[in-house]
């Protein structure tokens, strides 16, 4: 086993978060499981993981405030240890068209998203350059890189996203720490639930696999992204779209 075995998802309570935290742990991770509201699913995903016999910690932090994830990394490096894999995963939509879509729902859109990524990678790559080791995986979007009309705000941040995890791959690459991105398509969430089945038909007609995606095929390939050997990928952006970006 790896000395590398500490990994904290943020937003894992739920969906594709849920799904990664699990991948990793049967990939010989232990688990910090980020939330922010879903206490009683965070601690079920912590008992499923203690399953696998992996370690498994429940840290509660708004990932957009950054004293808050301070607090949050402070503790899963004194109870877990210190983090050689992040994934970036916890975020939110606030759906409108741009004319009328207000200050508050796009501010709170890039805050979780955009800076909450930033927050966390600042954090954890304190502790990887001291190990000179890491893996950063940031959760895009198809929507960050193609628009999606509805979606100023969100598209805005997941591109964001592309921007931060380049120009942090090329600060870090030297140490040994890659950053990366993967951009999901439409996967089956709470997040898409909220779609109407007319949205729903509209868009799997634009996926060439005419189908939504599910969050363990996300989770697949964020753990390849997180293995050591995947050392020499960095500032890539991975889409697991079901083709439709290309
Ligand atoms: P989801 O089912 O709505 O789950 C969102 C997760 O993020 C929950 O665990 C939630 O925790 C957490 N979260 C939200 N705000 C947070 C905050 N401020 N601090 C900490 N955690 C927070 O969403 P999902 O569909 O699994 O999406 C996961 C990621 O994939 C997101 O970044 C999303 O943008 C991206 N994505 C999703 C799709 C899709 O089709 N589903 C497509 C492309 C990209 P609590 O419940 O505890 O609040």
């Amino acid at each position: 086993m790896s000395e590398h075995r500490i990994a904290l998802v943020t937003g894992a309570s739920r969906g594709i978060g849920r799904a990664i935290a699990l991948e990793l742990a049967n990939e010989g991770f232990d688990i910090g499981i980020n939330y922010n509201g879903s206490e009683a699913a965070a601690l079920e995903l912590a008992a499923e993981i203690k399953k696998t016999g992996a370690r498994a910690i429940c840290l509660k932090c708004d990932v957009s405030d950054s004293t808050a994830c301070g607090e949050m990394f402070k503790r899963l490096a004194e109870e877990l240890g210190a983090p050689s894999v992040l994934v970036n995963n916890a975020g939110i939509t606030r759906d409108g068209l741009m004319v009328s879509m207000s200050d508050e729902d796009f501010e709170a859109v890039l805050d979780t998203n955009l800076k909450g990524s930033f927050n966390c990678m600042k954090l954890a790559s304190k502790y990887m350059i001291k190990q000179r080791y890491g893996r950063i995986v940031n959760i895009s979007s198809v929507s960050g890189i193609m628009g999606n009309a509805g979606q100023t705000n969100y598209s805005a941040a997941k591109a964001g996203i592309i921007g931060l995890t380049k120009a942090a791959a090329r600060e870090l690459a030297g140490r040994d720490i890659t950053v990366n991105a993967v951009a999901p398509g439409f996967v089956v969430s709470d997040m898409t639930d909220a779609l109407s089945d007319k949205v729903k038909e509209a868009v799997t007609a634009q996926i060439p696999k005419k189908r939504f995606g599910r969050p363990e095929e996300i989770a697949k390939a964020v753990a390849f992204l997180c293995r050591e050997s995947s050392a020499y990928i960095t500032g890539q952006v991975l889409c697991v779209d079901g083709g439709m970006s290309m």
